[in-house]
């Protein structure tokens, strides 16, 4: 390890109100890499001293710390008040999952536990091991990366968390403020002013280095359609902006418009899934007007693709994802209302409906000449 450098002592505490009768057993080696770790079985505080005993250690040194909750709540609980009152009494820096089969499935329970405070909701084993690895890797427990970097001089400006690398933040930021609104602020790295803090760090300060969005004013949005129930895979916004379809723009005029469909599904749900249709044009190419073009296709997951991989893991291109029907649009924030209200009920109440097929139309096509499908 470098001389200098810091290593956190990081505490795991794991609530149940169920004695982990459903909890995978191989997520045990990821919890026992933690230094203290802690499980109670209860989610009964009677006070907050009892919640702070609860998740307080004795440090034996002076080690600066970090605390990771897992609520691991079957679904006879309603989650939202115990997320609340967690976050309130563990702090802004705590990194609180909730591990709940229904709320998984549920896009308003989701977007409810984020807004109580929770940091990520899953019940997949593969997304929280990633999740816990990168948290130890971040904090120092990393022996490698931490003799690589040595230990850090940023200070998160949303939770007071010291000690970071710029690489750090930038898997600090979007795991553990996913829902924070945008902010300006100076940047520690570069000492930059900047209006959005997430933007510039998301494309500035990559680990491979700067990645700005080419902003080619053409893009693609996806309808992803699960048949079997009738659901569609909506991207949960960060910023608390709601949901909306996956999609984004093209990646320059090189990139056909259905390669770009299928990257962002990858990026934003996390799924692979192959495009089968062209639903919709819209467009603004008035002229004197730098002008926008938006593709709107039909798709559904690849063959092999597990509908239940749907992305959980925060990250600058998303909350995570969820399946949702054409009635439960009614009850979840929207991003944008006008695409969703329009093909979810029409592709899931109208069987007869033919989708159409993967060309632009021929009235269109003079607005595409520049483009390759
Ligand atoms: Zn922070
Ligand atoms: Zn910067």
């Amino acid at each position: 390890m470098s001389s200098g450098a810091i290593c956190f002592a990081n505490r795991l505490v794991i609530f149940s109100n169920n004695d982990y009768q459903n909890f995978p057993y191989s997520l045990n080696d990821s919890f026992d890499q933690f230094d203290v770790l802690r499980r109670v079985h209860s989610l009964e505080f009677s006070s907050d001293e009892a919640f702070k005993s609860k998740v307080s250690f004795d440090e034996t040194s002076a080690r600066p710390t970090t605390l990771t909750i897992v609520l691991h709540a079957d679904s006879t609980l309603d989650a939202s008040g115990i997320i609340q009152r967690i976050r309130s009494l563990a702090g802004m820096s705590a990194f609180i999952v909730l591990w709940h089969p229904e709320a998984v499935e549920s896009p308003s329970l989701r977007i409810q536990a984020f807004i109580n405070g929770a940091n990520m909701v899953t019940c997949n084993e593969n997304h929280l091991k990633d999740v816990l690895g990168t948290i130890l890797a971040m904090q120092g427990t990393g022996q490698v990366m931490q003799a690589m970097q040595g230990t850090g001089q940023i200070t998160c400006h949303v939770c007071g968390q010291q000690y970071m690398t710029a690489q750090d933040l930038w898997y600090h930021m979007p795991l553990f403020h996913i829902y924070h609104p945008n902010f300006q602020a100076q940047c520690q790295i570069c000492h930059e002013h900047v209006d959005n803090m997430q933007v510039h760090v998301h494309e500035e300060h990559g680990p491979s280095g700067p990645c700005k969005e080419v902003r080619c004013g053409i893009g693609a949005a996806v309808v992803v359609h699960r048949c079997s129930d009738n659901k569609f895979l909506m991207v949960q916004e960060f910023a608390n902006q709601g949901y909306w379809l996956p999609g984004g723009m093209m990646d320059g005029l090189q990139e056909p418009l259905t390669t770009c469909a299928v990257r962002e599904c990858l990026e934003e749900v996390g799924m692979e899934v192959e495009v089968k249709g062209l639903l919709q044009i819209q467009h603004d190419m008035s002229a004197g007007k730098q002008g926008w073009r938006l593709v709107t296709f039909y798709a559904q997951l690849k063959e092999e693709a597990k509908p239940s991989e749907a992305k959980t893991v925060p990250d600058f291109e998303s909350a995570g994802s969820c399946w949702v029907s054409a009635e439960e649009l009614d009850h979840v924030p929207l991003r944008s209302e006008t695409l969703p209200r329009k093909w979810f009920p029409l592709l899931s109440q109208q069987p007869d409906f033919v989708i159409p097929p993967l060309k632009i139309p021929d009235h269109l096509e003079h607005l595409f000449r520049d483009v390759t499908l």
